[in-house]
């Protein structure tokens, strides 16, 4: 039997977009030469990289020079964190703002410089999964080095304040880094104009290769090496380019920045139709994160009374492709630091489920998911003493 597939999880990774991988043949084919060679045939491969960094600036209003390629959104993120704290060591800064939700390439990297002595404060998300501008003024301090603040959630897709964020860490010569890799590709983002120091984007996420990102970089800000070796990368990062990877992502994100405005309403309208339909259809269920302020292709829901790893179990055998409240910490029974970041009880956070949609899911699709998770829940709510408690107490 031939199973209907729904991919419902483009927050963990996308389809790799034809163009893109047509883009990629050549340099995974014939030209296969070393873009720092000085002969002819490497500097094809050179051109190929020279012409994806003009495009990546293009698209994110930057600076070809402020592109820096990396192997993917963590190693962007490490690299503008460790960088940002060692040049604020030097300048006797210790202090970093962050917020609770922020992805762990971020968090961990922040845990590692707390046992180096560097002080982070993590700000409040609230109860819409939205960090207020006048906190981070709030925690602003004369020791400050470093603001990062994520573009967008991966789990909740809520979108922060980074114009607004930008322009105050600028007024005050605090160095802002933002990690952008949910919102690249998918919503309008500005590295000039959102006065935004450093930004970290990773390919995978928007229908790119697997394994290359971007750090953006402001030309003028210090920052130092995370790769020692030879020259790429203005220095500045090591080892051979992955051409292929390079130019496959930046393929792949010129057509989602050229369509972005035709496929974004779309989305959002089977956004919206999934989750007025899946609350309308479950009872003590709710979304998490502000309505509106949220990425076009996120949904995540919380039903009370069932266990959302039991969930994803029964969708995986409709063929349905979803994640979990802990997918980030799976193997441990932790629910996820954002859910809780927007004051979820444990037990409603272990109940969630994310959704994560993009331009190809159909209108099907759609009808496909209304169809099989509200008898699902129902089923599992059946089998589940949680649930009982809870209609008992009503
Ligand atoms: C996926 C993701 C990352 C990590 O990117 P990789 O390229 O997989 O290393 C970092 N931050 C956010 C918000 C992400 O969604």
């Amino acid at each position: 039997m031939i199973q209907k597939m729904v991919y419902a999880d483009n927050a963990a990774t996308t389809k790799l977009a034809p163009e893109a991988l047509a883009a990629m043949m050549p340099y995974l084919t014939e030209e296969y030469g070393n873009p720092s060679s000085l002969y002819a045939f490497g500097q094809s491969a050179r051109e190929g990289v020279t012409a994806a960094r003009e495009t990546v600036a293009a698209c994110l209003g930057c600076l070809p020079a402020e592109v820096y390629f990396t192997s993917g959104g963590s190693e962007a993120d490490n690299w503008a964190i460790k960088m940002a704290a060692a040049a604020m060591k030097q300048k006797g800064k210790h202090h970093i703002i962050s917020t609770e939700f922020e992805h762990h390439a971020v968090l961990h990297t922040l845990d590692a410089l707390k046992k180096q002595g560097f002080e982070v404060t993590l700000l409040p998300v609230y109860d819409n999964g939205i960090v207020r501008v006048e906190d981070v003024a709030a925690a602003l301090r004369p020791e400050t080095g470093l603001v990062t603040v994520m573009f967008a959630n991966n789990e909740i897709g809520t979108v922060q304040p980074i114009a607004a964020i930008g322009a105050l860490c600028r007024d005050a010569g605090v160095l802002f880094h933002t990690d952008a890799v949910q919102a690249v590709g998918h919503i309008p983002v500005n590295f000039a104009e959102m006065n935004i120091d450093m930004l970290s984007l990773s390919a995978h996420k928007f229908h790119g290769p697997k394994g290359v990102g971007a750090l953006l970089c402001r030309r003028g800000v210090r920052f130092g090496n995370l790769i020692d070796g030879g020259a790429q990368e203005n220095r500045r990062r090591a080892g051979t380019e992955n051409t292929a990877g390079i130019v496959g992502m930046a393929t792949a994100l010129k057509l989602c920045c050229d369509r972005m405005e035709d496929t974004m309403p779309a989305v959002t309208q089977k956004r919206d139709r999934l989750i007025d339909g899946l609350l309308a259809a479950c009872v003590r269920s709710r979304l998490n994160g502000d309505r509106t302020a949220r990425l076009p292709g996120n949904v995540n829901i919380s039903f009370e009374g069932i266990e959302g790893e039991s969930l994803l179990l029964m969708l995986d055998m409709f063929g349905i492709c979803a994640s979990s409240g802990s997918a980030c910490t799976s193997g441990s029974l932790d629910p996820s630091h954002v859910l809780l970041s927007i004051g979820l009880e444990h037990a409603v956070a272990h109940g969630s489920l994310r959704l994560t949609i993009a331009e190809d899911t159909t209108n099907e699709d759609i009808d496909y998911i209304l169809e099989k998770v509200p008898p699902v829940v129902a089923r599992l709510r059946e089998m589940s003493p949680l649930w009982e408690h809870i209609i008992k107490a009503d």
